[in-house]
């Protein structure tokens, strides 16, 4: 059992729900996964395994249980990803040609600078952030 599987089974008890085979599934789907994932693409990364019905079940208590994050598209899509208590604190490029979502994670010194940066803003409106995401719009290699 994986470290975030051990820590995915605490929490879901702790929500009173089963880690079942199914929902393991979608964890280390999206455990392995690069970005963010729709149900369709997680129903063909594990090859159907879950059915399409159990899977949209399987995401919604995932979710519920704060273990799953729905990421929104500005096309209506919603993929799905591990929290960033799992996955560790990240952001996302978004081609705006093709859809493609990947995550990034970019070096302590600039996320240093962003939190500052992110500070900054957030005071001139007499607010104090405590975290922010980052979406980067543009064209990925393969649409250029
Ligand atoms: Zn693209
Ligand atoms: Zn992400």
């Amino acid at each position: 059992m994986s470290a975030v599987d051990r820590q995915v089974e605490h929490r879901l008890l702790e929500h009173d729900v089963r880690y079942t085979r199914g929902r393991r599934r979608v964890v280390e789907a999206l455990a392995a996964s690069d970005g963010p994932r729709s149900t369709a693409d997680l129903h063909a990364e594990i090859h159907g395994e879950v059915p399409l019905s159990s899977l949209y079940r399987s995401l919604a208590v995932l979710e519920e249980a704060g273990v799953v994050a729905p990421h929104f598209s500005a096309k209506g899509i919603t993929r799905y990803e591990l929290a960033e208590w799992l996955a560790g604190h990240h952001h996302h490029l978004v081609c705006l040609s093709c859809g493609l979502v990947e995550d990034i994670e970019i070096p302590g010194e600039l996320e240093q600078e962003l939190r500052s940066i992110v500070a900054r803003i957030g005071s001139r409106s007499g607010f104090e952030p405590t975290d922010h995401a980052l979406e980067i719009e543009g064209t990925c290699a393969r649409c250029r």
